[in-house]
Protein backbone atom coordinates (compact mmCIF):
# COMPACT_ATOMS: atom_id res chain seq x y z
CA UNK A 1 0.00 0.00 0.00
CA UNK A 2 0.99 3.72 -0.66
CA UNK A 3 0.14 6.40 0.57
CA UNK A 4 -0.31 9.81 -0.77
CA UNK A 5 1.45 12.91 0.53
CA UNK A 6 -1.04 14.30 3.04
CA UNK A 7 0.25 17.48 5.26
CA UNK A 8 -1.51 19.83 6.66
CA UNK A 9 -1.23 22.71 5.05
CA UNK A 10 1.44 24.47 7.56
CA UNK A 11 -1.55 27.23 8.71
CA UNK A 12 -1.92 25.87 12.31
CA UNK A 13 0.19 27.53 14.48
CA UNK A 14 1.56 26.26 17.83
CA UNK A 15 2.89 23.44 19.15
CA UNK A 16 0.75 20.60 17.07
CA UNK A 17 3.16 21.65 14.15
CA UNK A 18 6.46 20.95 15.35
CA UNK A 19 4.89 17.37 15.19
CA UNK A 20 3.87 17.78 11.80
CA UNK A 21 6.40 19.21 10.05
CA UNK A 22 7.55 17.38 7.00
CA UNK A 23 10.66 16.77 6.03
CA UNK A 24 10.51 17.03 2.48
CA UNK A 25 8.58 20.47 3.14
CA UNK A 26 5.90 19.20 0.49
CA UNK A 27 3.05 21.89 -0.28
CA UNK A 28 0.76 18.79 -0.16
CA UNK A 29 -2.67 20.80 0.88
CA UNK A 30 -3.52 21.05 -2.94
CA UNK A 31 -2.67 16.81 -3.21
CA UNK A 32 -4.71 15.57 -0.47
CA UNK A 33 -5.73 12.00 -0.87
CA UNK A 34 -9.80 12.00 -1.18
CA UNK A 35 -11.60 15.11 -2.92
CA UNK A 36 -14.27 17.27 -0.57
CA UNK A 37 -16.97 15.19 -3.03
CA UNK A 38 -19.33 18.07 -3.95
CA UNK A 39 -18.96 19.95 -0.67
CA UNK A 40 -16.90 23.04 -2.62
CA UNK A 41 -14.90 25.03 -0.51
CA UNK A 42 -14.11 22.67 1.83
CA UNK A 43 -10.64 22.75 1.09
CA UNK A 44 -9.76 26.17 1.52
CA UNK A 45 -11.55 25.61 5.10
CA UNK A 46 -8.97 23.62 5.82
CA UNK A 47 -6.20 25.96 4.87
CA UNK A 48 -7.83 27.93 7.06
CA UNK A 49 -7.21 26.28 9.84
CA UNK A 50 -10.32 24.51 10.59
CA UNK A 51 -9.23 21.34 10.05
CA UNK A 52 -9.25 18.11 7.28
CA UNK A 53 -12.51 17.77 6.05
CA UNK A 54 -15.05 14.70 6.69
CA UNK A 55 -15.57 12.80 4.07
CA UNK A 56 -18.85 12.63 2.70
CA UNK A 57 -19.19 8.83 2.93
CA UNK A 58 -18.76 6.38 5.75
CA UNK A 59 -15.75 6.18 7.86
CA UNK A 60 -14.36 3.37 6.59
CA UNK A 61 -10.85 2.14 6.15
CA UNK A 62 -10.26 4.99 3.22
CA UNK A 63 -11.45 7.82 4.26
CA UNK A 64 -10.04 7.38 7.80
CA UNK A 65 -6.74 7.01 6.82
CA UNK A 66 -7.37 10.08 4.39
CA UNK A 67 -8.14 11.87 7.37
CA UNK A 68 -5.25 10.79 9.53
CA UNK A 69 -2.75 11.97 6.49
CA UNK A 70 -4.50 15.17 6.12
CA UNK A 71 -3.60 16.19 9.79
CA UNK A 72 -0.83 14.72 9.76
CA UNK A 73 -1.43 11.93 11.69
CA UNK A 74 -0.02 9.08 10.08
CA UNK A 75 3.61 9.17 8.51
CA UNK A 76 5.75 6.48 7.20
CA UNK A 77 9.50 7.00 7.59
CA UNK A 78 11.77 5.81 10.25
CA UNK A 79 10.53 6.91 14.12
CA UNK A 80 11.91 6.38 17.27
CA UNK A 81 8.66 5.71 19.28
CA UNK A 82 8.10 6.88 23.29
CA UNK A 83 8.18 2.67 23.79
CA UNK A 84 11.72 3.17 22.79
CA UNK A 85 11.00 0.70 19.64
CA UNK A 86 11.52 2.05 16.03
CA UNK A 87 8.92 2.10 13.36
CA UNK A 88 8.62 2.85 10.08
CA UNK A 89 4.92 4.48 10.87
CA UNK A 90 4.29 7.08 13.18
CA UNK A 91 0.61 7.17 14.39
CA UNK A 92 -0.89 10.64 16.21
CA UNK A 93 -4.85 10.56 16.48
CA UNK A 94 -4.36 13.12 18.98
CA UNK A 95 -4.00 15.74 15.30
CA UNK A 96 -6.99 13.94 14.52
CA UNK A 97 -8.78 13.95 17.25
CA UNK A 98 -7.64 18.35 18.31
CA UNK A 99 -11.15 18.71 15.88
CA UNK A 100 -14.44 17.96 17.90
CA UNK A 101 -16.59 17.20 15.06
CA UNK A 102 -13.71 14.83 13.43
CA UNK A 103 -13.77 13.13 17.32
CA UNK A 104 -17.26 12.81 17.52
CA UNK A 105 -17.75 11.58 13.92
CA UNK A 106 -15.03 8.83 14.81
CA UNK A 107 -16.76 8.06 18.13
CA UNK A 108 -20.46 8.11 16.49
CA UNK A 109 -18.88 5.45 14.05
CA UNK A 110 -17.22 3.70 16.79
CA UNK A 111 -20.42 3.37 18.84
CA UNK A 112 -23.08 1.55 16.15
CA UNK A 113 -22.31 -1.81 16.36
CA UNK A 114 -22.20 -1.77 19.94
CA UNK A 115 -25.70 0.42 20.27
CA UNK A 116 -27.99 -1.35 22.55
CA UNK A 117 -24.90 -3.43 24.20
CA UNK A 118 -23.09 -1.18 26.54
CA UNK A 119 -23.61 0.33 30.03
CA UNK A 120 -20.33 1.98 29.87
CA UNK A 121 -17.05 2.87 27.89
CA UNK A 122 -14.09 1.95 29.75
CA UNK A 123 -10.49 3.64 28.41
CA UNK A 124 -6.78 4.09 29.73
CA UNK A 125 -5.51 7.46 29.64
CA UNK A 126 -4.20 9.29 27.75
CA UNK A 127 -4.81 7.34 24.47
CA UNK A 128 -8.33 6.70 24.97
CA UNK A 129 -10.06 9.74 26.36
CA UNK A 130 -10.93 11.31 23.61
CA UNK A 131 -12.51 8.88 21.29
CA UNK A 132 -13.84 7.11 24.42
CA UNK A 133 -15.59 10.28 25.42
CA UNK A 134 -17.13 10.38 21.97
CA UNK A 135 -18.43 6.82 21.94
CA UNK A 136 -19.99 7.24 25.50
CA UNK A 137 -22.07 10.52 24.37
CA UNK A 138 -23.17 8.59 21.21
CA UNK A 139 -23.92 5.78 23.09
CA UNK A 140 -26.11 7.73 25.94
CA UNK A 141 -23.47 6.08 28.62
CA UNK A 142 -20.67 7.13 31.47
CA UNK A 143 -16.78 7.15 30.37
CA UNK A 144 -14.42 6.41 33.22
CA UNK A 145 -11.04 5.87 32.49
CA UNK A 146 -7.94 4.05 34.26
CA UNK A 147 -3.75 5.47 34.64
CA UNK A 148 -1.05 3.80 34.82
CA UNK A 149 0.74 5.29 38.35
CA UNK A 150 3.93 3.47 39.51
CA UNK A 151 3.98 1.19 36.46
CA UNK A 152 0.35 -0.04 37.34
CA UNK A 153 -2.88 0.91 35.91
CA UNK A 154 -5.79 1.75 38.07
CA UNK A 155 -9.40 3.33 37.78
CA UNK A 156 -8.92 6.42 40.06
CA UNK A 157 -11.01 9.05 41.17
CA UNK A 158 -13.92 7.26 42.71
CA UNK A 159 -14.61 6.12 39.13
CA UNK A 160 -16.28 2.24 40.24
CA UNK A 161 -17.90 0.00 38.00
CA UNK A 162 -21.17 -2.00 39.10
CA UNK A 163 -21.33 -5.70 39.09
CA UNK A 164 -22.84 -7.33 35.59
CA UNK A 165 -22.30 -3.42 33.90
CA UNK A 166 -21.33 -4.13 30.01
CA UNK A 167 -18.01 -2.20 29.44
CA UNK A 168 -16.88 -1.36 26.19
CA UNK A 169 -13.42 -0.61 26.51
CA UNK A 170 -11.71 2.13 24.11
CA UNK A 171 -8.86 3.21 22.14
CA UNK A 172 -7.48 5.34 19.29
CA UNK A 173 -4.84 3.32 18.28
CA UNK A 174 -4.31 -0.71 19.61
CA UNK A 175 -0.37 -1.59 18.90
CA UNK A 176 -0.12 -3.89 21.21
CA UNK A 177 -3.41 -4.51 22.91
CA UNK A 178 -1.53 -4.15 26.09
CA UNK A 179 -3.26 -1.15 27.73
CA UNK A 180 -6.79 -2.20 26.77
CA UNK A 181 -5.83 -5.89 28.19
CA UNK A 182 -5.07 -4.25 31.58
CA UNK A 183 -8.55 -2.11 31.73
CA UNK A 184 -10.63 -5.70 30.69
CA UNK A 185 -8.50 -6.82 33.70
CA UNK A 186 -9.56 -3.89 35.88
CA UNK A 187 -13.68 -3.92 34.46
CA UNK A 188 -14.06 -7.93 35.24
CA UNK A 189 -12.31 -7.43 38.69
CA UNK A 190 -14.86 -5.19 39.51
CA UNK A 191 -17.26 -7.52 38.62
CA UNK A 192 -18.11 -6.26 34.94
CA UNK A 193 -17.80 -7.67 32.05
CA UNK A 194 -15.79 -6.50 29.08
CA UNK A 195 -17.64 -6.98 25.83
CA UNK A 196 -15.39 -5.91 23.11
CA UNK A 197 -12.53 -3.42 22.18
CA UNK A 198 -13.52 0.18 19.79
CA UNK A 199 -10.56 1.48 17.67
CA UNK A 200 -10.12 3.94 15.66
CA UNK A 201 -7.01 2.16 14.11
CA UNK A 202 -6.11 -1.14 14.96
CA UNK A 203 -2.00 -1.24 14.04
CA UNK A 204 -1.29 -4.81 15.08
CA UNK A 205 0.84 -7.23 13.04
CA UNK A 206 -1.64 -9.87 14.00
CA UNK A 207 -5.21 -7.83 14.36
CA UNK A 208 -6.75 -11.28 15.54
CA UNK A 209 -4.75 -11.60 18.65
CA UNK A 210 -6.27 -10.96 21.70
CA UNK A 211 -9.25 -11.93 23.97
CA UNK A 212 -11.16 -9.34 23.14
CA UNK A 213 -12.90 -8.47 20.04
CA UNK A 214 -11.72 -5.59 18.15
CA UNK A 215 -13.86 -3.10 15.86
CA UNK A 216 -11.59 -1.08 14.23
CA UNK A 217 -11.98 1.96 11.82
CA UNK A 218 -8.99 1.51 10.00
CA UNK A 219 -6.02 -1.21 10.11
CA UNK A 220 -2.40 -0.14 9.09
CA UNK A 221 0.63 -2.87 8.75
CA UNK A 222 3.12 -0.58 11.00
CA UNK A 223 6.54 -2.51 11.77
CA UNK A 224 7.99 -2.03 14.84
CA UNK A 225 11.83 -2.87 16.06
CA UNK A 226 13.73 -2.70 18.95
CA UNK A 227 16.90 -0.17 18.18
CA UNK A 228 19.54 -2.87 18.05
CA UNK A 229 17.13 -4.78 15.75
CA UNK A 230 16.19 -1.63 13.53
CA UNK A 231 17.21 -2.13 9.74
CA UNK A 232 16.98 1.59 9.32
CA UNK A 233 18.99 2.39 11.98
CA UNK A 234 21.08 -0.18 10.44
CA UNK A 235 21.19 1.28 6.81
CA UNK A 236 22.41 4.33 8.98
CA UNK A 237 19.69 6.41 8.74
CA UNK A 238 18.70 8.27 11.95
CA UNK A 239 15.27 8.24 13.56
CA UNK A 240 12.94 10.92 14.33
CA UNK A 241 11.39 10.98 17.80
CA UNK A 242 8.23 13.36 16.51
CA UNK A 243 6.25 12.40 19.69
CA UNK A 244 9.26 13.84 21.97
CA UNK A 245 9.40 17.33 20.89
CA UNK A 246 9.09 19.80 23.26
CA UNK A 247 6.29 21.90 23.46
CA UNK A 248 7.84 25.59 23.72
CA UNK A 249 8.91 24.45 20.11
CA UNK A 250 12.69 24.64 20.57
CA UNK A 251 14.44 21.33 19.87
CA UNK A 252 15.85 19.28 22.95
ZN1 LIG B 1 15.87 2.75 13.82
Amino acid sequence: MTFPDGQPTGSFAGPFDADVEDPKGSDASAQRGRPAGGEGGAAPAAAAGAGPDLPPGPLDQAAVLDLYLAAGALRRGHFALSSGRHSDTYLQSALVLQWPRLAEALGRALAEPFAGQVDVVAAAAVGGLLIGHEIARELGVRMVFAERAGGVMRLRRSFALRAGERALLAEDVVTTGGSAGEVADLVSVAGAAPVGLAAIVDRRPSPAGGPLSAVALARVAAAAWDPADCPLCQAGDAPESPGSRRLDGHPP
